[in-house]
C-alpha cells in the first residue's frame, strides 16, 4: 500500500469541494503522501488520510461537551476532599478518649 508514487490519483477530502474527492499526489514523504492536489478543484493541501476536518456543527458540540467538563470539575474535586475529612475525623476521636481516662486515673 505504501508504493505511492508521484502524481497518482487518491482519494483525500478536499475543504474546497467538502468531500472525498481524487487527488494527485504532489509531494511524498517516506513514500507516504504528504501533499495532494484535488482534482477537482486543483486545490493544493496536506494529505489527511480522507478525514475530514470537523465541521462548524462538531466544533460547537466540542465547545458544549468542554462547557460541561468545566462545570462539571468542581463538584468531581469536592467529592474527593469529603473522604479526606472522614479519614482525619477517625483518628483524631481516639486520643482524645485516652486523654479523658488518663484525667480520671
Ligand atoms: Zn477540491
Amino acid at each position: 500500500m505504501s508504493d505511492h508514487r508521484l502524481g497518482d490519483i487518491i482519494d483525500d477530502h478536499c475543504i474546497k469541494c467538502r468531500r472525498i474527492t481524487n487527488h494527485a499526489i504532489v509531494s511524498l514523504v517516506n513514500y507516504e503522501p504528504a501533499k495532494v492536489r484535488c482534482r477537482t478543484c486543483y486545490h493544493d493541501h496536506d494529505y489527511r488520510h480522507e478525514i475530514a476536518p470537523p465541521t462548524k456543527k462538531e466544533l460547537k458540540k466540542m465547545e458544549l461537551f468542554k462547557e460541561v467538563l468545566a462545570s462539571a470539575t468542581p463538584v468531581g474535586l469536592e467529592e474527593t476532599a469529603i473522604p479526606e475529612v472522614a479519614d482525619g475525623a477517625a483518628p483524631a476521636a481516639e486520643p482524645a478518649k485516652k486523654k479523658a481516662r488518663g484525667k480520671k486515673a
